[in-house]
């Protein structure tokens, strides 16, 4: 507590008297460019990494970067979802999953959590679509390769759970809604961004256009969007669209990225 102390001292002495004009305009409401869906793991500050300022990002946090769908659960979530496109119409989410998420560890072991947490047991149902797809379409892989994995696949189904708002579905269907896929590794502190052309995170920068950012966005240029459908079929399992596994992160390897791809076609 005596370290919290000193920062709100240090914040007031530093931060405070060096952006008096930003906090006054804050007074008057707030503007936020983009949703931030993110864990609550304490190894994340999405404004530290993003490198935004206050008023810049409207952030939802819990275990494991969860939506549940609409209609599933009665907590925050879905509430500060609506009130973030609907009242303060946001036009950019961005949900971010992370490297070593105890949340997705947990998923994959859930029998030990019904007794010992139960009620992670229970939120960690709103990812169960996670959990089968990683059970039933990632056979051969060890526990790490397997959380991995299962944080990669984690990010769609929360986006795919998203879509089941009203809200998003609707401003989604007029293109004033755009998502993205996030993976922040927490141990080099990079961001991997999901690409749905190839089916694989790749370094966001790689996906920056030419084409100028308009004011208001804050995600640079125009990464490409998670727009319909989610998830294309292609013609046969082994394609590989733009050939682009071979040269994926290194984080995940070109097998992994490829079960990535492969998982995601089980989906409709
Ligand atoms: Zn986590």
């Amino acid at each position: 507590m005596r370290k919290l102390i000193t920062g709100l001292r240090e914040f007031r002495t530093h931060y405070v008297s060096s952006h008096r004009d930003l906090l006054k305009h804050l007074a008057h409401g707030q503007d936020p460019r983009v949703l931030f869906i993110t864990c609550s793991d304490s190894r994340i500050s999405p404004n530290l990494l993003t490198q935004t300022d206050l008023g810049d990002l409207f952030v939802i946090r819990n275990a494991g970067n969860i939506i549940p769908p609409y209609g599933a659960a009665n907590g925050g979530e879905g509430a500060s979802v609506e009130y973030a496109i609907h009242a303060l119409e946001i036009e950019q989410i961005v949900v971010c999953g992370h490297s070593h998420c105890g949340a997705m560890k947990g998923l994959l072991q859930l029998g030990k959590l019904e007794e010992e947490m139960p009620l992670v047991y229970d939120w960690l149902h709103h990812a169960e679509a996670t959990r089968r797809l990683v059970q039933e379409n990632y056979n051969g892989y060890d526990k790490e390769e397997l959380l991995e994995i299962a944080i990669a696949e984690n990010v769609l189904t929360q986006i795919d759970n998203l879509k089941t708002y009203p809200v998003v579905r609707s401003r989604l269907y007029q293109g004033k809604l755009k998502i993205y896929g996030w993976i922040y590794l927490i141990e080099t502190g990079e961001v991997l961004a999901y690409d749905p052309t190839t089916h694989a995170y790749v370094p966001p920068d790689n996906q920056v256009s030419d084409l100028p950012g308009k004011s208001r966005d804050l995600i640079a240029g125009e990464l490409p969007s998670i727009e319909e459908p989610l998830y294309p079929t292609y013609g046969g399992v082994t394609d590989t669209p733009n050939g682009s596994y071979g040269t994926g992160p290194a984080w995940l390897s070109p097998e992994q990225l490829d079960r990535i791809y492969r998982g995601s076609k089980v989906k409709p």
